[in-house]
C-alpha cells in the first residue's frame, strides 16, 4: 500500500477555493499522538480543545468546527472512529461526538505500517507539511500538532528506535514565563488572539542534549531567535545580551534591532520562575556564539 500516496488524494481545497488544511492537521496531530502512545484510541473530548487551536492557527480565516475533520477524514480510509454504541462516527456534530463518547486512531493497516516501516510516518508528515503549509511554518504546526519531526526523520535515516520525545508544553512555559515579550527587545503581538511572531529558544540545543526546561528557554521574536541560533547573539553570565563583533549592518534597522542590544540586561522571567541557568548559557557561548563579542 502507497500510503504517502493515499494521504496526497486528502482535497486541500473547499468548492469555495478555500484552503482546507483540516484533515491534514487532523492527521499531524494523529500522527504526533501516534509518535507518543502508539494507536490509542484518542478521546474527541481530549481532543477537541487541542485541534481548535490548531485549526485557529493554521486553518483558514473563518471558525471551523474541530468535528469537522474528526468525523470527515474517516471517508478517507486513514482514521476510524468509534462511540460507545460501537464502530462509526456520529456525524461532525459538537454535541454528539461528545455526547456519544466518540474516539478515533489512526486506521489498523496504516498504523501497522507505521510501525513496520521506520522512516514512514516522517514521510507522511513531510508530505502533509509541504502540501498545506508555508515552510516557515512547519516547525510552529509541528510543535502545536505534539509532532516531533526531527526524531523521526532521523529513526527513518539511521534505522534506529526514537529517541526521547520533546515536550509539547516547552513553548507554553516559556512564552508565559517571560509574559509573552521577547527577552531581547520586548516585541510582543497577537494574531485574533493567538501570539504571532514569538518563539520559545533553547539555549542549548535539544539535538545537543538541551532539555525542555524554562531554565533551558528564551522567549524571543522570530528575528532575534534566527540571530540567537545564528551566533550572532548571545548571553554574559549575568544574562546581559552579547552581540558578535562579526556582525556586520549599517541600516538604521540593523542597529536598531541588533547593535544597541550589546550589553543591555536581557528581560527576566516573571518573578518566582526560573532564570536561564549559566551551563546552558554557557554551551551557547562555547558552540554556537560567534566569539568576540562587541564592546
Ligand atoms: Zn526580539
Amino acid at each position: 500500500m502507497d500510503w504517502v500516496g493515499r494521504v496526497a488524494e486528502i482535497r486541500r481545497w473547499t468548492r469555495g477555493g478555500e484552503r482546507a488544511p483540516h484533515k491534514p492537521l487532523l492527521l499531524l496531530y494523529a500522527l504526533g499522538r501516534f509518535q507518543r502512545e502508539g494507536n490509542r484510541p484518542i478521546p474527541f473530548s481530549a481532543a477537541e480543545a487541542e485541534l481548535r487551536k490548531l485549526l485557529k492557527e493554521y486553518g483558514p480565516p473563518r471558525d471551523t468546527s474541530p468535528g469537522y475533520p474528526f468525523h470527515h477524514l474517516t471517508s478517507d480510509g486513514l482514521w476510524v472512529v468509534e462511540t460507545r454504541h460501537g464502530p462509526g462516527s456520529p456525524g461532525p456534530e459538537l454535541g454528539r461526538l461528545r455526547e456519544s463518547e466518540a474516539a478515533g486512531r489512526l486506521h489498523p493497516d496504516l498504523a501497522r505500517a507505521l510501525s513496520e516501516e521506520p522512516g514512514l510516518l516522517g514521510r507522511i508528515a513531510r508530505y502533509l507539511l509541504d502540501a498545506n503549509f508555508a515552510p516557515s511554518l512547519h516547525t510552529d504546526v509541528c510543535t502545536l500538532a505534539g509532532l516531533d519531526l526531527e526524531a523521526v526523520e532521523t529513526a527513518g535515516e539511521t534505522a534506529r528506535p526514537p529517541v526521547a520525545r520533546r515536550d509539547p508544553g516547552f513553548r507554553d512555559r516559556v512564552l508565559m514565563a517571560y509574559e509573552y515579550c521577547c527577552a531581547f527587545c520586548s516585541y510582543d503581538g497577537w494574531l485574533d488572539g493567538a501570539v504571532v511572531g514569538l518563539d520559545a529558544a533553547h539555549v542549548r540545543w535539544w539535538a545537543f542534549d538541551g532539555p525542555d526546561d524554562l531554565a533551558n528557554g528564551l522567549c524571543l521574536c522570530a528575528i532575534h531567535h534566527k540571530l540567537f541560533d545564528k551566533g550572532v547573539l548571545g548571553l554574559t553570565e549575568e544574562r546581559t545580551i552579547a552581540v558578535s563583533a562579526r556582525y556586520v549592518g549599517r541600516s538604521q534597522a540593523s542597529r536598531d534591532m541588533v547593535l544597541s542590544l550589546a550589553g543591555r540586561p536581557a528581560r527576566e522571567p516573571q518573578a518566582g520562575m526560573e532564570a536561564v541557568r549559566a551551563d546552558h548559557i554557557g554551551w551557547h557561548v562555547r558552540q554556537v556564539f560567534r566569539t568576540p563579542a562587541r564592546a
